[in-house]
C-alpha cells in the first residue's frame, strides 16, 4: 500500500546538482526532501576535477570549513595548471587562475566530494532518503510529486515542486520529455576511468590528451596525490558504436602510449 508524504520540495538525485539545490532551498527554510538511489559516500564516473569558481560557490553557502578539512585530509587535491596535448602532439600549458577570493583548484573524487555535499544539505535542514524514483506523479497535466521504491515498498512523495537533479540517465527528464526531445547518440558520450596508485611524482597539473583514435572525445590523466591519479578517456557515443570500439583496451593502448 502506498503512503503519502508531503513537501515543499522534492529533489531527486543527491548528486552536486541535487546537494547544491537541497542546501540552498533548505538554508533559506522550506522543507526539503533529498532523495537518491545510494546511500552516501558513493563514487560516481567522473575526471574529477573541481575548478576555483566552484569551490567559491561552496564557500558562499558556508562550506568552508568543510573544503579546508578535505584538503587537509587529502581527499582533496590541489591542481596549479592545465596541460592540453593536440592531436599533431602539439602541448598548450597554461596556469590555473586562482579564484576572485583566492580559492584554488582541486582533484577532488566524487566519492569524497557528492558526500560532502550531501551531508551538507542535510546539516543545511534537508531530509535525505535512499530511494530509486520510478516516475513523476501527474495530476490534471502536472507535476505533483514522485514515486519511488523504498526498501522493496512504493512510496509517494508529494510535493509544490519537483527537481529532477538525477543525472544522464534521468527518469525524471525521460518521463517528461516529449519522445523527439530525448537524448541522441550523438550528444551523449561514453567512458572508461581508473584509479592508479603507482606512478612516478606528477605534477599538481590537469593533463588532456586528444588524438586520433579517440576523437571526438579526449582522454585525462587528473592527479589526487603526489602518486596518484585519475585517469580515463571518453568519446562521443555514435562513434563509439561505429567503431566498434573497446573502451578497455582503448584505456591500456593510452596508458603504453610513450609519454
Ligand atoms: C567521464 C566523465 C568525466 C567527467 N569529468 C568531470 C570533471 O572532471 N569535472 C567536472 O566538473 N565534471 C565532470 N564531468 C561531468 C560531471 O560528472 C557532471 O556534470 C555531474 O556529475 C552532474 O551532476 P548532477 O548532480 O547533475 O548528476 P550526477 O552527478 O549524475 O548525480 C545524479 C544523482 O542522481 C542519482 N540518481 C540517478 N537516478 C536516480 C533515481 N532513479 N532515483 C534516485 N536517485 C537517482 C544518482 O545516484 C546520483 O547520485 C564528467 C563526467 C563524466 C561522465
Amino acid at each position: 500500500m502506498a503512503q503519502k508524504n508531503e513537501h515543499d520540495v522534492v529533489i531527486v538525485g543527491a548528486g552536486p546538482a541535487g546537494s547544491m539545490a537541497a542546501i540552498i532551498l533548505a538554508q533559506k527554510g522550506y522543507d526539503v526532501l533529498l532523495l537518491d538511489r545510494y546511500n552516501f559516500p558513493r563514487d560516481k564516473i567522473c575526471g574529477d576535477a573541481v575548478p576555483a569558481g566552484t569551490i567559491e560557490r561552496l564557500w558562499h553557502y558556508g562550506l568552508k570549513d568543510k573544503v579546508d578539512q578535505a584538503v587537509e585530509r587529502g581527499e582533496f587535491y590541489r591542481v596549479d595548471s592545465l596541460l592540453l596535448v593536440s592531436p599533431r602532439g602539439y602541448d598548450i600549458e597554461a596556469d590555473l587562475v586562482d579564484g576572485h577570493e583566492g580559492a584554488k583548484s582541486y582533484v577532488a573524487p566524487r566519492m569524497h566530494f557528492d558526500a560532502l555535499m550531501q551531508q551538507a544539505a542535510v546539516e543545511s535542514g534537508a531530509k535525505f532518503c535512499q530511494a530509486q524514483a520510478k516516475a513523476p506523479i501527474m495530476e490534471n497535466g502536472k507535476v505533483v510529486g514522485v514515486k519511488a521504491q523504498v526498501n522493496g515498498s512504493t512510496q509517494e512523495f508529494y510535493s509544490k515542486v519537483l527537481i529532477g537533479a538525477d543525472g544522464v540517465t534521468s527518469v525524471i527528464a525521460r518521463n517528461l520529455r516529449p519522445k523527439e526531445k530525448q537524448h541522441e547518440d550523438k550528444h551523449r558520450a561514453i567512458a572508461i576511468r581508473a584509479y592508479i596508485d603507482d606512478i612516478e611524482e606528477i605534477p599538481h597539473e590537469v593533463e588532456f590528451y586528444l588524438y586520433k583514435e579517440i576523437l571526438p572525445g579526449y582522454a585525462w590523466i587528473f592527479p589526487t596525490g603526489n602518486h596518484t591519479a585519475n585517469i580515463g578517456l571518453g568519446m562521443r557515443l555514435d562513434h563509439f558504436r561505429k567503431h566498434n570500439k573497446n573502451l578497455k583496451k582503448m584505456l591500456q593502448e593510452f596508458l603504453d602510449m610513450p609519454t
